[in-house]
C-alpha cells in the first residue's frame, strides 16, 4: 500500500486530543448516545447514562443518511441543538455524523467531532471537505470496503490537511444473515498493523441486536481498539431508528462497568463512572479497587493452598521463593511509582497467612488421613 503514505504506520501511533479527552492512549474511550436525535429530553436522558458509564463522547445523528428514502432522515439544526445543549449539560463532547457539504457546514463549529458514515465512506468530495476542518473525523467502514479502501479514504482527508482521522470498524456485509453486518475485529489489528491512526470499532452496526453487543465490545477492547461508538436510547422500544440494536441506559451502564477488567487484561484503562474528581466518584473508585484486592487476594490463597498439598509439611516455607517474588514486585511497585516499601511490608504478611493455611490445611488432611488409616486399621 505505498499510497498511504500520510496514513501508513510511522515509528509513533497518533493520538487524538480533543478537549481533554485523549483517542488513542492507554484510555479506552466510551462513545454512546441514541442513533438519531429525537428531542431534548432524550438527549439529556441519553447524556445522563453516558456520563453516567464514564463515556466521554455523545453521539446523534441529526442528518441521518437512511436506506429507504422514507425512513426518518434527521431533524437537522434543531437536532443539533438538543444534541449540543445535552453534551454541554453533561460536560462531554459530542460527535454527529455528516453526510455533504451542506451538513458539514453546519455542524463544524458546533460539535467537537465529525463523523463520516459507512455509506459515505468513497464520498471523496465530502472527504476532501472533511480534511478541510480543523475537527477530528470519525471515518466509518464502508459496509463492502476493504481495509485498503478503508485506509485510502482516511488518506484523502490527511492529505487534504486534517491530520485527526479516527477509524472507526463498524462491520462488514457478508453472507451471514443472523447479525446485521459481520463485526470484523481482525480490522482492528490489521489497521493499526497497517496505519497509525487511532481505531474505535462500533458494534451496535455491525449486530444489529442488542443481545451480543457487551461481548463484541469486550472483545474489540481486547483486539486492540481505542474507544467504541454504542447505540443507547432511553426507550428503545420507542426509538425512531435502530432500537433493537441500542442498549437501555441499564444495559449501558452495566457494560460499562465490566469495561474496566477486560481494558486492564490488554494493558488499557478504563474508568467506570466518569469524572472521578468528585469526592464520591473517587470513593467509589477505591471501594471498586479494594473489592478488586480482596477478591484478587481470595484467588492467591486458592492456589496458594494448591500449592501447599504438594510441599511436605516441614518444607512449607520457602524463604528464597519469597525473597524472589518480594525483589520482583519491588522492581514492579517502583515502575508504577508505588513505594517498594509497601510491598516489603505487606507481602511478609500476605505470606505469613500463605503458610498458615498451607499447614493447616496439610494438617487437616494428615488428620483425614490418620483417621481413615485408622478406620481401615480396625476393619
Ligand atoms: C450511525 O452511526 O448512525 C450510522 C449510520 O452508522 P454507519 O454509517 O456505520 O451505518
Ligand atoms: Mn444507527
Amino acid at each position: 500500500m505505498n499510497d498511504l503514505k500520510l496514513a501508513g504506520l510511522k515509528t509513533t501511533r497518533s493520538t487524538i486530543e480533543v478537549s481533554g479527552v485523549t483517542i488513542g492512549g492507554k484510555e479506552i474511550i466510551l462513545m454512546g448516545g441514541p442513533c438519531a436525535v429525537e428531542s431534548s429530553l432524550q438527549m439529556n436522558q441519553s447524556a445522563e447514562t453516558v456520563k453516567k458509564a464514564g463515556g466521554k463522547i455523545l453521539r446523534g445523528g441529526v442528518f441521518k443518511p437512511r436506506t429507504s428514502p422514507y425512513s426518518f432522515q434527521g431533524l437537522g439544526l434543531e437536532g443539533l441543538n438538543y444534541l449540543v445543549q445535552a453534551a454541554k449539560e453533561h460536560n462531554l463532547l459530542c460527535v454527529t455524523e455528516v453526510i455533504d457539504a451542506h451538513s458539514l457546514d453546519l455542524v463544524v463549529d458546533k460539535v467537537d467531532l465529525i463523523q463520516i458514515g459507512a455509506r459515505n465512506m468513497q464520498n471523496f468530495e465530502l472527504l476532501k471537505l472533511a480534511g478541510k476542518i480543523k475537527k477530528p473525523v470519525i471515518l466509518k467502514r464502508g459496509m463492502s470496503a476493504t481495509i485498503e479502501e478503508w485506509l485510502l479514504a482516511a488518506e484523502y482527508i490527511l492529505a487534504a490537511g486534517n491530520p485527526q482521522v479516527i477509524l472507526c470498524e463498524r462491520g462488514i456485509r457478508t453472507f451471514e444473515p443472523s447479525t446485521r453486518n459481520t463485526l470484523d475485529l481482525s480490522a482492528v489489528g490489521v489497521a493499526k498493523e497497517l496505519s497509525h491512526l487511532p481505531v474505535i470499532v462500533d458494534p451496535s452496526h455491525a449486530a444489529g441486536r442488542r443481545d451480543i453487543i457487551a461481548s463484541l465490545s469486550k472483545a474489540a477492547i481486547a483486539a486492540g481498539a481505542d474507544g467504541l461508538l454504542i447505540e443507547t436510547h432511553p426507550n428503545p422500544d420507542e426509538a425512531v431508528s435502530d432500537g433493537p440494536q441500542s442498549l437501555t441506559p441499564e444495559q449501558f451502564i452495566q457494560l460499562a462497568e465490566e469495561l474496566g477488567a477486560v481494558a486492564g487484561s490488554v494493558q488499557r484503562v478504563f474508568t467506570f463512572g466518569g469524572e472521578g474528581d468528585t469526592l464520591e466518584a473517587l470513593r467509589t473508585q477505591i471501594d471498586r479497587v479494594d473489592q478488586g484486592i480482596i477478591e484478587l487476594l481470595a484467588d492467591r490463597m486458592q492456589i496458594v493452598r494448591k500449592v501447599g498439598d504438594q510441599k511436605r509439611l516441614d518444607r512449607v516455607k520457602d524463604p528464597n521463593r519469597q525473597n524472589e517474588i518480594i525483589q520482583r514486585l519491588v522492581n514492579l511497585a517502583a515502575e508504577l511509582q508505588l513505594p517498594p516499601d509497601l510491598v516489603k511490608r505487606l507481602y511478609p504478611l500476605i505470606f505469613e497467612f500463605g503458610v498458615q493455611s498451607q499447614i493447616k490445611s496439610k494438617l487437616a488432611q494428615d488428620k483425614d488421613l490418620e483417621a481413615s488409616l485408622y478406620t481401615l486399621g480396625s476393619k
